[in-house]
């Protein structure tokens, strides 16, 4: 089954992606947290990837788009996979060809603009596991101990891209960038509301892919 994850940030990709991966056993390719992961090696990806994101803007679509199709290609996406952030734009779309063809759901997220801001302010990042949680009393998961990953005791910190200003920046990016790629797939995108609860939204999610509607 492969999957592709629409929705602006703070819309639950992450954390509904993460569930399926688990339910599904395919794996989560988060564009964002492959970058992330390729900026902390220090790789060739990486270096060119480090000013855009820190900046809130979207690293090239080559760059991008080669990281993506290098990683469908391994072992562990034999069975399909979930994509979470890409593709964020037409170029993008366009650059993987006849693989938006074999996309099996497009799932897009819908949830108001506050609520996005609100979760993103609280959300923190594992240094190390890239696990995501949120201090916000009102949003799910908060961290066991203030600070610390449950999984790996890393340190949680808050992302340079996760500040009012930045979040701003992208949300209007993702308007401007991604909704475009959602009208253009429109006959097959399937939008859901995730406007409340994770395990909520999940079961939604889960409705389509197995009944087909929610
Ligand atoms: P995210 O974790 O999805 O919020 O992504 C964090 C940042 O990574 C974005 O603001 C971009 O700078 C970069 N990024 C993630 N996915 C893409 C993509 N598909 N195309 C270009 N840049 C991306």
């Amino acid at each position: 089954m492969k999957i592709m994850l629409f929705g602006p940030q703070g819309a639950g990709k992450g954390t509904i992606g993460a569930m399926l991966s688990k339910k599904y056993e395919i794996p989560l390719l988060s564009a964002g947290q492959m970058l992330r992961d390729a900026m902390k090696e220090g790789t060739e990806v990486g270096k060119i990837a480090e000013k855009y994101i820190n900046e809130g803007n979207l690293v090239p679509p080559e760059v991008i788009t080669n990281v993506i199709k290098e990683r469908i290609v391994k072992d562990d996406c034999e069975n399909g996979f979930i994509l979470d952030g890409f593709p964020r734009n037409l170029e993008q779309a366009e650059l993987f060809g006849e693989k938006m063809d074999e996309i099996d759901y497009m799932i897009e997220f819908e949830a108001p603009r506050e609520l996005l801001i609100h979760r993103l302010t609280g959300r923190r990042t594992c240094k190390n596991c890239g696990e995501v949680y949120n201090i916000h009393p009102d949003c799910d998961p908060n961290p066991k101990v203030s600070g610390k990953c449950d999984k790996c005791n890393g340190e949680l910190y808050q992302r340079e891209d996760d500040t009012e200003e930045a979040i701003k920046k992208r949300l209007a990016i993702y308007d401007e960038e991604t909704v475009p790629v959602l009208e253009k797939y429109k006959d097959r995108v399937v939008k859901i509301d995730a406007g409340d609860n994770p395990q909520a939204i999940f079961e939604r999610v889960v409705k389509v892919l197995e009944k087909g509607s929610q």
